[in-house]
């Protein structure tokens, strides 16, 4: 059960998730302390996406070019990827980059989601 829990944790996050599905996840992260520490930790990452997405995010000056000049230094290239793994955390590498990705997807799904709901709202009208 933890297990399905936390794989439809990013959809029910961001709201996408069928109503069911979220009815079921809800009470199981009422009973289950571990699912809801794992829930309250992807709404807060989901959260800092969407704070992080409205301006654009402009890479400080001479970012880039310093990092290429590092990666580009025989002997760091293991090391320039260090610091952007703990940039989101303390989270596991593969989760994180996991749930960029949801995140991510979430934004364009909740548009569609937003965007399909008011063209529904329209067409009842018009019956
Ligand atoms: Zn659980």
């Amino acid at each position: 059960m933890c297990g399905e829990v936390q794989a439809n944790l990013p959809a029910y996050v961001d709201r996408s998730l069928p109503r069911i599905r979220r009815r079921l996840v809800g009470l199981h992260l009422r009973r289950c302390s571990e699912c809801g520490e794992e829930f309250a930790r992807q709404r807060d990452v989901s959260t800092g996406l969407g704070r992080l997405s409205q301006p654009p995010a402009e890479p400080p000056e001479g970012l880039l070019e310093q990092l290429l000049e590092d990666a580009a230094r025989p002997g760091v290239k293991g090391r320039v990827a260090v610091p952007a793994r703990g940039a989101v955390s303390g989270a596991r590498p593969a989760l994180s980059v996991a749930l960029l990705v949801a995140g991510a997807a979430a934004g364009t799904g909740l548009g569609y989601a937003g965007w399909r709901g008011a063209r529904a709202a329209r067409s009842r009208l018009r019956r």
